[in-house]
């Protein structure tokens, strides 16, 4: 038998009591509809998607700054895709645009440095959101800013780090899987950490046979009744990450208390510009206020970022909620849960 048919033996003749995982990380989330692998779980293994979505976990406060930015600012602002069209309290950056707005659609921190640097009569601001993964990646383009002296380039921050969304949610879980590209910065200390706390995981890859795998060790470890950590993803995860990308974005960035959407505020989960590179944090140099925004009534996004509801749960998913006209960010993102079961039509 080959790996894959290894880990569907054990998955699908488990006959043990239930067991609730949560696949951290978006990308996962969408991998596991792809690949059709919730089909193949037995009823008592059940998939929970959690909120490890950049830009679903981004609050609508952050919108409404970004808005404030290039409505009222008169910025340019550098966003990834899929922020444009979350909506904000009253509209999106895409709505904002059609005001008029200056709102450029980037691929990277860089490309925004770079887009700083050929457009100098412009007042640059890069939408920092994401993990661990993406955190370095705009400390790189600081500090390439930096070193070529733009005073027209700024970043507007909403970095999170997992650690404490993995405490939050460690109740609605039997086991995590860990998402793979964050513990291959970081390192398995945080996922260690959760052991010692009584919280089971292993750290998963991303292709079917890593995702089958890992499921497999985790119904494999249950039966033995003890907490577990494995690390399923060696080719890639060491235990130490890379100390090179940690020590990067410590130069710059510094923890901070941090809101998720639904979830509220995450003590030390954001990380923040540190005070010597001010001039360089948007909210500092544009005087933003501190806005509360206003998240849709309608919707349950934080409730689906927790694993309390399925994206179907929602009223509104699928008829006044879909990808062309998403009411939340879930249904925005391409990591979002409920744009992976639209996209997907689990039934
Ligand atoms: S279906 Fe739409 S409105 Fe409902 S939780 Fe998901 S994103 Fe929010």
């Amino acid at each position: 038998m080959n790996a894959i048919e290894k880990a569907r033996s054990v998955i699908e003749s488990y006959d043990g009591p239930p067991i609730r995982i949560m696949e951290v990380c978006g990308t996962h989330t969408h991998e596991i509809f792809r690949q059709g692998i919730r089909n193949l779980l037995p009823e008592n293994i059940r998939l929970i998607s959690g909120p490890g979505c950049p830009v679903c976990v981004t609050p609508v406060s952050f919108i409404d700054e970004a808005v404030m930015l290039a409505l009222e600012k008169g910025c340019t602002v550098c966003t990834f895709g899929d922020l444009v069209r979350v909506p904000g309290s009253s509209q999106s950056l895409q709505t904002a645009r059609g005001k008029g707005a200056a709102v450029k659609v980037v691929y990277s921190p860089a490309d925004a440095e770079q887009y700083a640097r050929e457009h100098p009569q412009e007042q640059v601001v890069f939408l920092s959101v994401g993990f661990e993964t993406t955190t370095p990646s705009s400390c790189i383009a600081l500090q390439s800013a930096m070193e070529d002296g733009l005073d027209n380039f700024s970043l507007l921050t909403a970095n999170k780090t997992m650690p404490a969304a993995y405490r939050a949610m460690m109740h609605t879980t039997d086991a995590y899987l860990y998402p793979g590209h964050v513990c291959a910065v970081v390192g398995t200390g945080d996922c260690l950490e959760m052991l010692r706390m009584g919280m089971s995981g292993v750290v998963c890859g991303f292709t079917p046979a890593e995702l089958l795998t890992a499921i497999a060790v985790i119904v494999k470890k249950t039966r033995e009744g003890k907490p577990f950590f494995v690390n399923c993803y060696p080719r890639v995860v060491t235990d130490a990450g890379s100390p090179q990308a940690v020590a990067l974005v410590e130069k710059y960035m510094e923890p901070c208390d941090s809101r998720w959407r639904g979830i509220g505020e995450l003590a030390g989960s954001g990380m923040k510009l540190r005070g010597e590179f001010a001039a360089y944090d948007a909210r500092v140099k544009y005087s933003l206020p501190k806005i509360e925004g206003r998240e849709n009534k309608a919707c349950r996004c934080g409730e689906v970022l927790q694993g309390k509801c399925t994206p179907q749960q929602c009223p509104v998913y699928g008829k006044a909620c879909t990808p062309e006209h998403p009411v939340g960010a879930c249904m925005v993102s391409s990591e979002g849960a409920c744009s992976a079961w639209y996209l997907y039509k689990r039934s």
